[in-house]
């Protein structure tokens, strides 16, 4: 059985000389798939990531993140005219059956690289898109729980549901997000020693609704924090995670698969008979 790692960005500028090697470093460790996702490196990154997962024969995502919400414009007059014009450009890629999910999309208050207001707009036009096209969602949420929560449950009914990328919340937020439906994606922090909230939560997201990635280039797992992240080390988390839960790394990889076809809508067939070697 296969590793998965659902959410990185392989078209960052960090693997633009070695992006061969990093691929392969995957396989040779066993990751059978990857999601990278086409949003974070400006609002309209997105030739480069279809590109890329047409090349290695692996899934993609299209969004506007939030650090992007301003969409980069300095005046807001242009804003209407401007996501008019990305959400055709993501609407148009979804003919692609490698596009599997509207992401990562949503609001962080942490960073505020744009201001909140336009982050809200900017997420609930992406959440309406995805309602439209009937693909699933990535969720960044950062600093702004019960603001994703709102803007979410106002639009539940209509979208197919998706995930809590790279999930930082308490036990209590996860639950919220499971009750909703949602599937809770763990990334490389739960590694750190001083992680313990995380670990909690990983404990505590049943076997069917968890998910891991790598967010690579970012927040590398133990034994490699501190250097750039690749998704090789995914094995690292789920390695940690089933210590935390006490199975073998070989139910993990079970559980994890079905929720990938599960949340993504994907056919088992087209995760696992993909990636080109
Ligand atoms: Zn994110
Ligand atoms: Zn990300």
């Amino acid at each position: 059985m296969v590793f998965i790692d659902t959410h990185l960005h392989l078209a960052s500028p960090d693997y633009r000389n070695d992006i061969v090697d990093v691929v392969k470093r995957a396989r040779d460790a066993g990751v059978g798939q990857l999601i990278t996702i086409g949003s974070g490196y400006g609002a309209e990154n997105f030739d480069e990531t279809i590109q890329i997962a047409d090349r290695f024969d692996i899934f993609f995502a299209l969004g506007v993140h939030p650090h992007d919400a301003d969409l980069g414009l300095s005046s807001c007059n242009e804003y209407n005219a401007r996501i008019d014009s990305i959400l055709k450009r993501i609407k148009c890629a979804k003919s692609n059956p490698k596009m599997i999910a509207i992401g990562e999309i949503g609001l962080d208050f942490y960073y505020n690289h744009s201001p909140r207001d336009l982050q809200k707009n900017t997420f609930s036009a992406l959440l309406e898109l995805a309602s439209e096209v009937r693909l699933p969602v990535i969720i960044h949420s950062r600093d702004s729980f019960n603001d994703t929560i709102d803007i979410i449950r106002s639009v539940r009914q209509r979208i197919k549901g998706g995930v809590f990328h790279c999930f930082s919340g308490t036990i209590e937020n996860a639950r919220v997000v499971l009750d909703m439906g949602f599937f809770i994606s763990i990334a490389g922090i739960v590694t750190f020693k001083k992680a313990v909230e995380m670990q909690r939560v990983a404990t505590y997201v049943p076997l069917d609704r968890i998910l891991f990635e790598t967010d690579a280039p970012f927040l590398s797992p133990v034994p490699y924090r501190g250097r750039r992240n690749e998704p090789a080390y995914v094995v690292e988390i789920y390695r940690f995670v089933s210590d935390l839960k006490r199975i073998t790394i070989e139910e993990l990889k079970e559980c994890v698969l079905n929720n990938v076809m599960n949340c993504f809508c994907i056919r088992k067939e087209d995760i696992l008979d993909t990636f080109k070697r």
